[in-house]
């Protein structure tokens, strides 16, 4: 439980969170302005639905007034008296059809209402969703690592939908309330300002608990944000890794993870329902209390015929009746404010949100007047490089030269640092210290978009998007057309295995591309590297999980793809990369041999005995050697165990 818990102060967008100001204006003047036109009709049909729901309890009290009191003339608010039938039935089908004339014009103004209020939401919803997601897609790769998919998922879906509810709902009702609210006010101070002001009393009463509800809910509701996000990662991580859950057999487990977090958003919503639920019957109460008041006193004044206490003047029956419908209808409205209250915290949490993630500063700035990359010769340069993910440098003073067409391998141990150099000349991080160049120029200095439209990457896990084998191969390259897509399949020696699929080229892959095999993967992923024809290509171990057999010929395609590119290539098996110009061996982030597979061979270092190892030598190597890659296993085992 404590591991997942939120004490508040866990929310992994608790920093985002700080990022955003002001987040309802922002929703407001960015996003409301350009949809002002919904808004303003959802208003006016608002407030004209409103006043018109007000007529028929008026003009029940004119009737009854000018029916029971013969001094009482039939007379209409605004409307001149000569204008008005003289006899009662005349006065009685009036009364009738301005009441049904009310209702009909109501009935079309609540619809217009309806329209202008939501197609205001949808649209809003639909921009700031796009928006996020462009921003999100934006951010680079330390943003991801921090951060889970499910997190993420929850802001741009369950924080999004949240504000459609606050802009359609709750906007609808602040305006609906407050005309009705306005208005109610307005005709009873108009028939007795004196009972008016009795019953109006609760208001400012209404208004300080309210106050004290919004102060008590806020973390409440923040807390709840925060529990969502967590589930949905959880259930997230789960469902992708299902296929590990079984074979591990930890469904147990994974079921009492899944009811840790489950528990927490259990524990931080009942905290916020808590508070609600006693909110609601405390403002019906409040407002309860303020009816009851005027209808003792007004009950008195009727029945006695003379004012009570301090008050004076006349009261009549209808009056009266109007009183007692419009206090009645006044002390919803006073309520409802509460759940509008309780709809815009809620709201602005899920803003905070949103806009925290909108705000979050691109860690990788490039300048606005950035060239696009020109790449001539294709000479990449390394410059005393150095770079670590957080304090700690995990590469030191890297430099190198690759001449313009040469492939260039790195070995070394796992962890040594060797994903972590290509990341950098791919702009996936920026270096703390040196310069990566192509071309002489630095690719900060480039636009990302160049940059990486010639530099290709193949790495080790190939995602696989949902859709056919031929989108896949097409993926970044959508204007392909049929024949590139089979002569890249060709050149990437999949051609034929696509052929043999049920469908060939327009299988479907499955999630993931969790149809195909590893090998199948990761040609096809060569197949779109060749179809985007780099100028520079990144290959990360990209034989790394095949047999032999498929290495060969995934072997062959990258010879073709490679031949006239300048191409960096990380492999754990060395046959693959010996025929390289020059090897690079990593050892804790540092170059500590370079040379040709001869050179290094002749040299007799740890390539030597990495080479000697693989080629079944084991029981050559020096005693060094195999004491030396114990302690590096040793400290891998640590530092994941620190993990
Ligand atoms: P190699 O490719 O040689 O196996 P890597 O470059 O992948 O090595 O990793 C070098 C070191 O950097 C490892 O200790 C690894 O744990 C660490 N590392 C890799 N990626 C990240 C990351 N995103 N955040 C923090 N540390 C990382």
């Amino acid at each position: 439980m404590a591991e997942y818990g939120l004490d508040g102060d866990e929310d992994p967008f608790e920093a985002q969170r700080a990022n955003a100001e002001d987040p309802m204006w922002r929703l407001f003047g960015e996003y409301g302005r350009p949809n002002w036109p919904q808004f303003a009709v959802g208003i006016l049909a608002s407030v004209t639905a409103r006043l018109l729901d007000l007529v028929p309890p008026i003009m029940l009290g004119v009737a009854i007034d000018a029916i029971f009191r013969d001094e009482t003339a039939f007379s209409l608010w605004l409307v001149p008296d000569a204008w008005l039938p003289a006899d009662t039935a005349g006065q009685f089908w009036l009364t009738i059809g301005v009441i049904a004339g009310a209702f009909a014009l109501g009935a079309g103004f609540h619809w217009l209402r309806n329209w202008g209020f939501n197609a205001f939401a949808q649209h809003i919803q639909h921009a700031v969703r796009t928006d996020t997601y462009d921003t999100m897609q934006r951010l680079n790769m330390d943003f991801f690592a921090d951060k889970q998919t499910g997190e993420l998922m929850s802001v741009l879906s369950n924080d999004v939908n949240r504000l459609e509810r606050f802009l359609n709902d709750g906007l609808n009702s602040v305006f609906r309330l407050s005309v009705m609210v306005l208005a109610i006010a307005g005709v009873l101070v108009y028939y007795n300002w004196q009972l008016a002001l009795i019953a109006l009393l609760p208001v400012p009463l209404i208004a300080a608990f309210t106050s004290l509800f919004v102060r008590a809910i806020q973390p409440k509701y923040a807390r709840v944000r925060s529990a969502v996000g967590t589930v949905n990662s959880r259930l997230e991580n789960n469902l992708g890794g299902i296929q590990v859950i079984k074979a591990a057999n930890t469904e147990p487990y994974e079921s009492d993870r899944v009811d840790d977090v489950s528990t927490e958003y259990f524990d931080a919503n009942w905290d916020a329902i808590d508070t609600r639920i006693k909110f609601f019957p405390g403002l019906r109460l409040l407002a309860g209390i303020g009816f009851v008041v005027t209808f003792v006193i007004g009950g008195l004044w009727v029945a006695t015929g003379t004012a009570p206490g301090p008050l004076s003047g006349e009261l009549t029956v209808g009056t009266f009746v109007v009183f007692i419908l419009f206090t009645q209808r006044f002390i919803w409205p006073m309520a409802q404010f509460g759940q509008i209250i309780n709809m815009y915290q809620r709201a602005y949490a899920s803003a905070e949100r949103i806009f925290g993630l909108v705000d979050e500063p691109d860690r990788l700035p490039v300048a606005d007047d950035a060239e696009p990359l020109r790449v001539e010769a294709g000479r990449v340069e390394y410059d005393d490089v150095t770079f670590g993910y957080d304090d700690e440098p995990i590469v030191r003073d890297v430099a190198f030269t690759v001449a313009g067409g040469d492939t260039l391998a790195l070995v070394g141990p796992t962890g040594a640092g060797k994903s972590t150099v290509l990341k950098l000349l791919l702009r996936l991080y920026d270096v703390d210290d040196g310069a990566v160049r192509i071309d002489g120029q630095d690719v900060r200095d480039v636009t990302l978009a160049s940059l990486r439209q010639r530099v290709g990457y193949v790495g080790q896990d190939t995602f696989l998007f949902y859709g056919t084998v031929r989108e896949n191969i097409a993926y970044g390259s959508f204007d392909a057309d049929d024949d590139a897509v089979v002569a890249a399949a060709e050149a990437a020696e999949a051609d034929e295995f696509v052929r043999n699929l049920p469908d060939g080229y327009d299988t479907m892959v499955g999630e993931r591309g969790v149809k195909l095999s590893g090998g199948q993967r990761q040609r096809i992923a060569i197949a779109r590297a060749v179809l985007t024809d780099p100028d520079i290509l990144v290959l990360d171990e990209a034989t790394s999980d095949v047999d032999t057999e498929t290495e060969m010929l995934i072997q062959r395609s990258l010879d073709r793809l490679t031949a006239d590119r300048t191409t960096f290539a990380i492999a754990h098996r060395l046959s693959t990369i010996k025929d390289a110009d020059t090897i690079l061996v990593f050892e804790d982030g540092e170059v500590v041999e370079r040379g040709t597979h001869e050179d290094l061979l002749a040299a007799d270092g740890l390539y030597a005995h990495l080479w000697g190892v693989q080629a079944g030598e084991i029981d050559q190597l020096p005693e060094e050697f195999v004491e030396r890659a114990a302690e590096r296993q040793a400290r891998t085992e640590a530092e994941l165990d620190d993990d």
